[in-house]
């Protein structure tokens, strides 16, 4: 390809590569080619290149909200992992837009600091979870939000400070083309133990009600106002629903889990088949939080 020729010297690149390897749902059929920068500036760098090429990358980050089509994708994917540095000033903490979300958790409760406990678990990288506004157990990551640094499809660099314009599992990200390049989050000084409590009961509760045994993508769906999408999928009796190796949780009806040997083409089947049914049977059109991706 000849545009390889033009990245930064010495980054790392898959052709022809199975996002099915990238995916929570371990579904998706292959991309052209997957970069893998591995600092800010071999980012930087990159994207300028393919700017001057004319492709719009995809960008994936733990690939653990996201569908991607049985067909793959046709042009460039650009994961994030590589930029997952952290670091701590006072009471806030930095993280590069690849770095793990659970280890962001760990790392301000080994600094003492508190706010992120909740989303102990979240399998996404900062990045994918400020995009998503991820959540749980009532709050939200833009609720320690501080500021974001993003560059824009014309190559600029900002920084969005502030939580204007984030919603539920919607942030001021979720509808353009910047890319996330790190998150500067506001924490308050705690008790490590008190907060590693806090956590482990979390996780305790995750364990508890949640298939993760099985290849997902956690919730597949929104939750409706003034429902809870996992019940009205339940009271319709989806629960054990499959289509292929795609098939509604037993354990948590909100959850679609790969039982093995899923596609993408299964799961979109079965989510169109639980729609259908809660609608008749309750009149709420359920809305999917999983993000599609990929040749159609
Ligand atoms: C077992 C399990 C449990 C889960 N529990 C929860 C939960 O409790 N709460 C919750 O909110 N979610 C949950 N999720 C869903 C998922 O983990 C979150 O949505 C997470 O924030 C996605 O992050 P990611 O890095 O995997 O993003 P991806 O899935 O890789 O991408 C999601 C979207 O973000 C975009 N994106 C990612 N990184 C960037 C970036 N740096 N710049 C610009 N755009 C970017 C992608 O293009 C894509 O559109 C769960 C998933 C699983 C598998």
């Amino acid at each position: 390809m000849e545009l390889i020729k033009r990245l930064p010297e010495g980054i790392k690149y898959l052709e022809n590569e199975p996002m099915s390897r990238h995916t929570t749902f371990r579904t998706g059929g292959p991309a052209d080619l997957v970069l893998l920068p591995s600092s800010p500036d071999e980012l930087k760098e990159t994207l300028r290149v393919l700017r001057e090429e004319g492709v719009k990358p995809e960008i994936v980050g733990n690939g653990s909200n996201l569908l991607v089509s049985d067909k793959g994708i046709r042009g460039v994917v650009v994961m994030l992992g590589g930029l997952d540095e952290m670091r701590v000033e006072g009471e806030r903490i930095t993280c590069g837009a690849g770095a793990s979300l659970i280890r962001f958790c760990t790392f301000a409760a080994e600094n003492s600091l508190s706010g992120a406990e909740s989303l102990y678990g979240i399998p996404g990288t900062v990045g994918g979870a400020v995009y998503m506004n991820a959540g749980a157990y009532g709050s939200e990551i833009k609720d320690i939000l501080e500021s974001v640094d993003y560059i824009d499809a014309d190559g600029s660099e900002g920084t969005l400070r502030g939580v204007e314009g984030y919603g539920y599992r919607h942030s001021p990200f979720s509808d353009g083309d910047r890319v996330i390049t790190s998150a500067t989050f506001a924490l308050t000084a705690g008790d490590r133990e008190e907060i590693e409590a806090k956590m482990a009961e979390i996780k305790a509760r995750r364990v508890e009600k949640q298939p993760l045994n099985l290849p997902s993508a956690g919730s597949v769906f929104k939750r409706p106002e003034g429902y809870f999408a996992a019940a009205l999928i339940d009271q319709s009796g989806l629960k054990g629903t499959a289509v292929g190796g795609a098939r509604v949780s037993e354990k948590h009806a909100g959850f679609i889990v790969n039982t093995g040997g899923a596609t993408t083409t299964d799961i979109l089947q079965l989510i169109e088949i639980v729609r259908d049914k809660v609608f008749k049977d309750s009149g709420v059109m359920l809305e999917t939080e999983v993000r599609f991706t990929g040749e159609r």
